[in-house]
Formats: structure tokens, C-alpha cells, sequence
């Protein structure tokens, strides 16, 4: 099972420093059509254009002003995927065990110079939440849905952050920037599945006019403005066991660095902090196949801002680290698929995530990266190959996350969209080219 496919990342502008006609350094400008390559004069693009002029028709480009509420969404959507062996977010105390006694997770204004507000969990006896949420009733007794559905979405959003954010940011590089992308290995007797995306264009990612020459993960510590910043931890007092599950002294957020050098930030983890600013991405799932459509979909939180604009967010991020993802050339490697060639993809993924985390990655980590990875492919690249983000428009803002004013048009936006037809040969080919490229180490 190893011919007739390949992936092959491909990273535009990595050499930002020279005219790629002449070598010259200074006022440089990037083919404004393709966002590819760069040259420091008229002339120089003129020379060029006849080797240049069929690579640079076939870029689309993808502005994140945009294109953020996909990416924020993913965040959301993993969250919520639970992979086959996995009972349902059994890492988090919270989702093991009766709450007894809890506040109600929301934002708090500052009101005097304490930095950070510390919220405790009291747990009950042994609960497992089951997938369809029946058990939601008997998990915290006497309260209304209301408030169970508010602590529900704040544990929800708790877990798995580190795996998450890795997945996104990876997804980013494997499907905007692979250069094309699969035929399904043929596996004997069986018909051959092809992908609607198989012979892709290329994509970028811009901001503004200005294209992304560098994007990743930054790690920090989040701090208090205008609303304080809250830690919750868990308490089971039949062991005694406190348990925080997020750190505020590292926070994991997302950069983008465009050509001009300016930078922007997409934070979607800080809810958990006490941070409550979501949108509405119900719009830009519209074209998607249902099976990747989530219940929260109307109110996901994401910060998304530039340097300048920090000002106005409630909190302060104060970043300590950096990962790019984009000049990551393991990571490159790592996406890089090649018939008849071994790869080593699980375990530069797994520790990269290490890298971040600062610690091993368990068994179940590694197992949500490898899940994570298939559906956002898919997901990702029904959005690429449809072209869906040409009809989005900058995405609505809400400064809390109501959940009960959000269901309106909701069975009309369940109804909404391609049937899963096309998702199920789809799953059936990338399952298939997964275990080929990324099994064995
Ligand atoms: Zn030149
Ligand atoms: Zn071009």
C-alpha cells in the first residue's frame, strides 16, 4: 500500500531577505497575486514573470480577518470529539464525579487590586458523564439546566488545551500550505476512493493585502485588566486530591506575522479563565458536511486581535514563548508524505507537543493527536476545496456566552447543508492513508 500519493508542505517566502531576481535587499515587495515570491522592483518582476506567470495564477488566498471564526471553530470541535476508546473526557475530574458545590463560571469585573480569583470545585461520589448527555441531570442536583449547561461548557473548555491548540496550528500548515495532496493507497479487492481535493491549488494565509510569513503557538502567562482572571481547581475531599487542570502562567494562545511585521493573535482557551467574549460560527459551517458541526457552534470563544489592538481585550497576555509551527522543519517533514518512504510523523508531532508542554505526552495525548489530525483534514479541506470562505464576512461578536439566545434558526441551520455521503468515502480514504503514513515510528 505505498503508491500513488504524496503530500509535500511547501512554505512560501522562507527566504525573506533577498529580491529573487537580482539578490538585492532592499524595498522589497511580494507578487501581489500569488503572495509567493518576492522582488525589490518593477523590473525584476518583469524578467520574471514568464517562468513565474503559471505557479502564481493558481494561489488562492485566504485573509484571516475572515478566516479566524474556521480556526477558532476547530478549537471547539475537537473539544467536543471524543475518539472511540476514550470514554467521554475522562481526564477531568469534574466530568468523574458529582459537583457538590460550585460557583457559577462567568466573567467578574476587577474591582480592587487582588490579581487573580480562586474558584473551588467540591466533588461528589463517582459520576461519569455519558456522550449523550443524559447524566447532565443527576451531575450537579438541585440546579437549574441553565447553570449545569454554564459549567458543563466551562469543564468542556478546560480540557485537552495544549493537544488542541497543537492540532490546529498543524492543520494549518498540512492543509493551507501541502502543496497537493493524496490519492488513496488502493487496498486489494476494495474500489479505489479518490478525494474531491486531490489535484488541490495552492493556499496562503494573509492579513489585510499582507501575507503570513510565520505562524504558531506563543506560550504565557495571562493576567488581569478589566476582568479578573479565575483559577479553578478541583477538590475531592473523600482523597483529599486538589486538582488545577489549567495553569495561568501558561496559557497557550496563536501568532500570525505577516511580511510588514505586524503581528496578530488568536486566542480561543482564555474562557476558561474568566474571559467570555465568543462568535457565531454557525454561517461558516454552512457548506460543511454535518457530521462536523458541533452544539456550541453559535458562541465560540476566541479573542482575535492585533499588537495594536491588545489594548482592548480584558486581560493581558504576557508571552514568555514561542513556537513557530510554519518554520518548523521537522514539522514539515513530519506532514510531508512520500510513496516508499518510512516516516517518523507520530513521534515528531508527539514531541512537539511535548516541546510545548513541557512533560511527556501520555498515551491518551497521543491518541487524541492522531484523531484530532483526521477529521480537522477533512473538515479543513472541505472548506479549501469548496472555496467556502469567499462568501464569509467578518464574524459577529458577542460579549458574553449566552447560550439560550442562540437557538434561534437552529433546526434550520441542523438541516442546512451536504449530506455525509461525500464525509464517509472521504473518512474511509484518509483512515486508510493515516494508518499507511503515520503508523510505525
Ligand atoms: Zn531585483
Ligand atoms: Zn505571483
Amino acid at each position: 500500500m505505498t503508491s500513488g500519493y504524496g503530500r509535500s508542505i511547501s512554505v512560501p517566502l522562507q527566504e525573506l531577505d533577498k529580491c529573487s531576481v537580482c539578490s538585492k535587499t532592499e524595498k522589497l515587495r511580494v507578487c501581489s497575486s500569488c503572495a509567493q515570491v518576492i522582488y525589490c522592483s518593477k523590473e525584476c518582476q518583469k524578467k520574471a514573470w514568464a517562468q513565474h506567470k503559471t505557479v502564481c495564477s493558481q494561489t488562492h488566498r485566504i485573509n484571516l480577518k475572515i478566516f479566524h471564526p474556521m480556526i477558532a471553530y476547530m478549537f471547539e470541535y475537537f473539544r467536543t470529539i471524543i475518539p472511540p476508546n476514550q470514554p467521554l473526557h475522562r481526564q477531568h475530574p469534574a466530568f468523574l464525579h458529582q459537583i457538590m458545590k460550585s460557583p457559577l463560571p462567568g466573567y467578574r469585573r476587577v474591582t480592587d487590586s487582588a490579581i487573580r480569583l480562586h474558584y473551588t470545585i467540591t466533588l461528589g461520589r463517582n459520576h461519569v458523564l455519558g456522550e449523550r448527555g443524559n447524566e447532565l441531570l443527576t451531575w450537579w442536583r438541585g440546579k437549574t439546566n441553565e447553570d449545569k449547561m454554564k459549567l458543563f461548557h466551562h469543564v468542556m473548555r478546560e480540557t485537552f488545551v495544549p493537544e488542541v491548540t497543537v492540532v490546529v496550528s498543524l492543520i494549518l500548515l498540512s492543509e493551507v500550505y501541502s502543496s497537493y495532496y493524496v490519492r488513496t493507497p488502493q487496498v486489494p479487492g476494495e474500489p479505489p476512493v479518490f478525494f474531491p481535493w486531490e489535484k488541490r491549488p495552492l493556499y496562503r494565509l494573509e492579513h489585510g493585502q499582507s501575507p503570513v510569513v510565520d505562524f504558531g503557538i506563543c506560550r504565557g502567562k495571562i493576567e488581569s485588566k478589566k476582568n479578573r482572571v479565575q483559577t479553578w481547581t478541583y477538590h475531592d475531599p473523600k482523597t483529599g486530591a486538589r486538582n488545577m487542570v489549567l495553569d495561568p502562567d501558561r496559557h497557550l494562545w496563536l501568532y500570525f506575522r505577516t511580511i510588514q511585521g505586524e503581528e496578530v493573535f488568536l486566542d480561543c482557551s482564555s474562557y476558561s479563565f474568566g474571559m467570555e467574549a465568543c462568535m457565531d460560527a454557525t454561517k461558516y459551517l454552512l457548506k460543511v458536511s454535518k457530521r462536523f458541526r458541533v452544539s456550541g457552534a453559535a458562541r465560540i470563544p476566541a479573542y482575535f486581535f492585533t499588537t495594536e489592538e491588545q489594548d482592548r481585550l480584558p486581560y493581558v497576555l504576557k508571552e514568555e514563548k514561542r513556537f513557530s509551527v510554519m518554520h518548523n522543519k521537522d514539522l514539515w517533514n513530519a506532514l510531508s508524505w512520500q510513496p516508499d518512504k518510512p516516516k517518523k510523523e507520530k513521534a515528531i508531532v508527539r514531541d512537539f507537543l511535548a516541546s510545548i508542554q513541557e512533560k511527556e505526552c501520555t498515551a491518551e495525548q497521543e491518541e487524541r493527536l492522531d484523531y484530532y489530525r483526521m477529521y480537522g483534514s477533512l473538515m479543513m479541506n472541505q472548506v479549501l476545496s469548496g472555496r467556502h470562505w469567499k462568501d464569509w464576512e467578518k464574524p459577529e461578536m458577542y460579549r458574553r456566552n449566552d447560550l439560550w439566545d442562540t437557538r434561534d434558526g437552529w433546526d434550520e441551520w441542523q438541516k442546512a447543508g451536504p449530506t455525509d455521503a461525500n464525509y464517509k468515502a472521504e473518512l474511509t480514504g484518509l483512515t486508510r492513508l493515516f494508518v499507511d503514513a503515520c503508523g510505525g515510528e
